[in-house]
């Protein structure tokens, strides 16, 4: 799990005459099935060191061997986002896999670059969701698709059945006071929640799973203001083991993420059609983050695009823009082909102040090249 703390370490790192490369790779194995953050790493190296001494470059070699050594070698350690900081000069190495997709990146700097990993933390937003029934209730943190426990409260609510020393009672003071225990119990769980999300795991979003009973009492007990954090609801069997828990827990949370970006997806698709704020497809957004106009950048991690980039002013240019022209259309210096003119496209976005979105699996954006932006105007 990325958290604040691995930031402050590597922000603690004074500047170096040394360079340090930060890569950050979408290396999900389910979407490339041959590797294909190889060929995406060693691109994106190849322009990053391209402008580097001599010096730099030859003692740069050992961390770029490093990282292919890790993405050739270690495929089975890989999740859906990496980010590495490395620097071998120095014996620096920082790794960190997460169930995410990440922005494509090489930096390089003298000391290492925080920005994947701000980006990371920023982006994706801290879930909790919340187990309850009538005796126990279980708060889990979910962050970066890590799920964590954070406290699990068991109230003691006798059985529906009367046992021992509750045989003197009539059977409605027994209802009673199983109810009375359950309320009992439910505030308990509202108030650990409460205390949870006002704590500094900064909660901006609830989910809630248990038995359809427990969980909508549950509901009624939340104030307002925890109620609005409310996003989403799922069946749970309170046994279910761990791994079922996470299991459903991050497809809750997918399911949460995912309507949320179709939403931008759907806003920039339709925006761009009435002459709005939005805009789709590769040349379309190209042109736009060009013009600095791109306030939220969407972009499939499947989006592939060819292109040219200028040798001097080293902006991104289009396939058949370029081969029309020949030249850059802004500085009408020579043009480079480029494989990666999409990673080109986020970088340039970033540069100029666009908050990046990598969106899997909404067909929409699938369906306009697998890029779309939301406008500043
Ligand atoms: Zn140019």
């Amino acid at each position: 799990m990325v958290t604040r703390d691995d930031i402050r370490q590597l922000l603690a790192i004074g500047p170096n005459e040394v360079l340090y490369a930060t890569v950050a790779l979408t290396t999900d194995p389910a979407a490339n099935p041959r590797q294909e953050y190889l060929i995406r790493f060693k691109n994106l190296w190849r322009d990053a060191v391209a402008t580097r001494s001599r010096r730099e470059q030859a003692a740069l070699r050992k961390d770029h061997q490093s990282i292919v050594h890790l993405l050739e070698t270690r495929s089975r350690d890989l999740r859906r986002g990496l980010v590495v900081v490395s620097c071998q000069a120095r014996d620096f190495w920082y790794e960190a896999h997460v169930q995410v997709p990440v922005r494509d990146q090489v930096l390089l700097a003298r000391r290492p670059a925080v920005g994947p990993l701000l980006d990371l933390l920023d982006t994706y937003q801290r879930y909790c969701a919340v187990l309850v029934d009538r005796e126990t209730a279980r708060i889990l943190l979910i962050h970066l698709g890590e799920v964590e426990e954070y406290t699990e409260i068991l109230s003691e609510v006798p059985g529906k059945h009367r046992k021992g020393g509750w045989q003197g009672l009539s059977q409605s003071r027994y209802q009673r006071r199983i109810e009375d225990k359950v309320r009992i119990h439910l505030d308990a769980a509202v108030e650990a929640l409460r205390d949870f999300v006002r704590g500094e795991e900064q909660i901006e979003r609830i989910l809630l799973a248990g038995p359809v009973e427990a969980r909508s009492r549950f509901k009624q007990r939340l104030g307002p203001s925890l109620r609005r954090l409310l996003k989403g609801e799922f069946d749970l069997e309170m046994t279910a083991p761990p791994d079922e828990v996470r299991r459903a827990t991050l497809e809750a949370v997918e399911e949460v993420e995912r309507a949320e970006e179709a939403g931008l997806v759907q806003e920039a698709i339709t925006a761009s059609r009435k002459g709005g704020p939005g805009a789709t497809g590769i040349d379309d957004v190209l042109a736009q983050v060009q013009a600095g106009n791109v306030r939220r950048l969407l972009v499939s991690p499947h989006a592939r695009a060819r292109g040219f980039r200028c040798s001097h002013c080293r902006a991104p240019v289009r396939e058949a823009a370029g081969q029309a022209l020949g030249r850059c259309p802004y500085c009408n210096q020579e043009l480079q082909p480029v494989q990666h003119l999409v990673q080109l496209l986020m970088q340039d976005a970033a540069n100029h102040g666009a908050r990046i979105d990598i969106v899997e699996g909404v067909p929409q954006l699938e369906e306009v090249g697998g890029v779309a932006a939301l406008l500043r105007y």
